[in-house]
């Protein structure tokens, strides 16, 4: 016997009706949309033909049109097969077209297989002089087309809808997660870092140079850590960072100090040279907020040069704004990447982010900033000739 046509865009289900015909004994053919299974037909036409509807490039109304046009193809039954948005109005429209058969997906497989058979035998039996022209009128067919597929597609839109409205569910739960674990995680973090200070400079009693080397060390990593956690807090909901904004005036080389004390340890692990010019620059914005975007952009300096490179930190005040320049000598970022790298979980290439770690929240957190605070961001950069990100802030006045 000839071999059964199957026809769906979907590999999951032509792998399921295949295995089920062919553990039945018969032979399948397969074709992924309408188009595909006609020029297979009509070079070799099978014993019968299962489709499904929606398909890209041609779906299955059309097809069934064309094949019961063709005088070869004609009298091979014709089966649909479809789960897609299926109501009595889409059967009835796959019948007038000359269909056999239509099928709700998951059908029984007994009764499927039964219904084939069927259809085969009494084929074989009226020796192909079954089915006659079903042809329809041009406008008729379009007519009934259009509403079919406007329908689907109100009935997709319906879904679409809805499964939106899910994801937005889910990711309001998402970021309520993210923020109920990093505000767990800050509040201790705060308090072991307030000891080791403590420790650190000798108020908790004399401690050797050793002691206080290590100290440092678990400060600037506790530091670190707590920024790390503050990126998640502002990704998860910066209106919520909002109660707690003040406008201040900011004097940049006390951030400065700070920022060359969290880093200087990374710095010195792969032997940069770092150098914070020194700035008389005042900028207004929120401290926090600024300090956050600063840490982000010198944290991916000294992260994106490599041993021996260089890092250094400038400002110029021109215009009523105050200019930070983060300029390295790392590798750079390629044209065609600089305005996604500020999307959020962007990073340039994944296998980077074993080498290089990192959460791809960094940069989408600075654009943001800077924009909050009246400002903006700006990146010159190339493959291998290293970077120059301008953190653009409001100058006091
Ligand atoms: P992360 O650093 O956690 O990956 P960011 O949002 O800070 O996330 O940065 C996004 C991506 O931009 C980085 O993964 C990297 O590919 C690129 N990038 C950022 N800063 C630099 C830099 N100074 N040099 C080269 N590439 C950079």
């Amino acid at each position: 016997m000839k071999p059964i046509l199957i026809v769906d865009d979907k590999t999951e289900n032509l792998y399921l009706l295949q295995a089920l015909l062919q553990g039945n004994s018969y032979e399948v053919l397969t074709a992924e949309n309408g188009a595909e299974a006609l020029a297979l037909a009509k070079k070799s036409p099978p014993s019968l033909v299962i489709a499904d509807i929606l398909m890209p490039v041609m779906d299955g109304f059309s097809m069934c049109r064309e094949w019961k046009r063709d005088p070869v193809l004609r009298p091979i039954p014709f089966v649909f097969y479809t789960a897609t948005y299926t109501d009595a109005k889409d059967e009835q429209f796959a019948l007038s077209l000359g269909a056999d058969l239509f099928f709700t997906k998951p059908a029984e497989p007994d009764v499927l297989l039964k219904a084939i058979r069927k259809l085969l035998d009494e084929t074989e039996a009226s020796g192909m002089a079954r089915a006659g022209s079903t042809e329809q009128p041009d406008v008729t067919f379009l007519q009934k087309y259009n509403a079919v597929l406007i329908r689907k597609l109100e009935d997709k839109l319906e879904e679409l809808e809805k499964a939106n409205a899910e994801l937005r569910a889910l990711d309001i739960m998402k970021n309520n997660l993210l923020m109920n674990v990093s505000h767990e995680l800050r509040t201790p973090l705060t308090v072991v870092r307030g000891y080791t200070e403590l420790i650190g400079n000798g108020s908790s009693g004399p401690i050797t140079e050793k002691q206080a080397t290590q100290c440092a060390v678990m400060h600037n990593n506790l530091d670190r850590l707590l920024h790390m956690i503050n990126n998640l807090l502002y990704m998860a909901d910066p209106e919520s960072c909002d109660k707690d904004r003040k406008v201040v005036n900011i004097a940049l080389e006390e951030l400065f100090i700070v920022l060359k004390d969290i880093t200087h340890i990374k710095a010195a692990e792969k032997s940069l040279g770092m150098v914070f010019q020194e700035t008389a620059a005042i900028v207004r914005g929120d401290r926090h907020e600024v300090m956050q975007a600063l840490f982000n952009l010198l944290d991916n300096a000294v992260k994106f040069t490599s041993k021996g490179g260089n890092v250094s930190v400038s400002t110029e005040t021109t215009g009523g704004y105050v200019r930070i320049r983060f300029s390295d000598t790392g590798i750079g970022v390629p044209a065609e990447e600089q305005q996604r790298i500020f999307e959020q979980f962007y990073q340039v290439d994944t296998s980077t982010t074993r080498r290089y770690g990192g959460l791809g929240l960094g940069l989408s957190i600075v654009r943001e900033i800077a924009q909050r605070n009246g400002g903006r961001i700006e990146l010159s950069s190339g493959p291998g000739k290293g970077s120059v990100f301008t953190l653009i802030l409001p100058a006091a006045t």
